[in-house]
């Protein structure tokens, strides 16, 4: 099975689907592929003064740890942090990677959130999976023979946002933990912003989703209703 999660910033596939992640590793024979549409050049509220090139560099590093951690890999589309447009360019750029992973589920963000480069992330991955079958749509890659399967991931706080499938990560939750740490400049930034380092609100969030499902610690996704999105099967570990 090839796994393709699409997030707008370095640390959102982190807090979300990193333990999902780590279940399909479990299950044997996947290949992950993490990309991250924005370059994450605001991130260092908790040292402002950071030139966008080094928060950039830094981000990039420690999402390719995490995605090199999972046996996987991490592209970074490169666009604006905070100011992530739907472009043309952009949605091409997406289909190809879909293709060259030859992706059979993608993951993306949920299209109600509390950030609009969330939102339109949403909107550029749903779009592109779509795409990624379309023959008159021209890359360096062939199309896929189907559409993908998409998810979307949990909404941070989810005051809007319901879930309906559930992945019990309880026996993942310490190596999550582990991983999202290597994030260290989100952790800082995450506590100047939040009052919550990633991993607390990471335990936050999974033990809510766990208490829904009565689990210790879960996940939790909404398949995007939509054809040809949708395929018979149980496509979650
Ligand atoms: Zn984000």
């Amino acid at each position: 099975m090839n796994i393709v999660c699409v997030a707008a910033h370095q640390d959102d596939i982190e807090v979300c689907c990193l333990g999902t992640l780590l279940k399909y590793r479990q299950r044997g024979e996947v290949s992950i592929t993490n990309v991250v549409i924005s370059n994450g050049d605001k991130g260092f509220q908790h040292h402002p003064s950071t030139p966008y090139e080094e928060v950039t560099r830094v981000r990039n590093a420690e999402a390719t740890k995490v995605a090199e951690a999972l046996g996987g890999r991490y592209i970074c589309m490169g666009q604006s942090d905070e100011y992530i447009r739907d472009t043309d360019e952009a949605r091409n750029q997406l289909v190809d990677i879909l293709r060259e992973a030859k992706a059979d589920v993608v993951f993306t963000l949920p299209p109600i959130d509390y950030n609009t480069d969330h939102m339109t992330t949403s909107q550029i991955t749903f779009h592109a999976t779509m795409l990624s079958n379309v023959a008159t749509i021209f890359t360096d890659h062939d199309p896929l023979p189907e559409t993908p399967v998409v998810f979307y991931m949990s909404a941070i706080a989810s005051l809007e946002w319901q879930p309906t499938h559930y992945v019990d990560i309880t026996d993942v939750w310490e190596q999550k933990c582990d991983l999202v740490r290597l994030h260290a400049s989100q952790m800082s930034n995450s506590e100047t912003m939040n009052g919550l380092d990633l991993v607390k609100l990471a335990k936050i969030q999974d033990a809510h989703r766990g208490l829904q499902c009565r689990v210790e610690y879960a996940e939790a996704f909404k398949p995007a209703l939509a054809w040809p999105r949708v395929r018979a099967g149980n496509w979650l570990p």
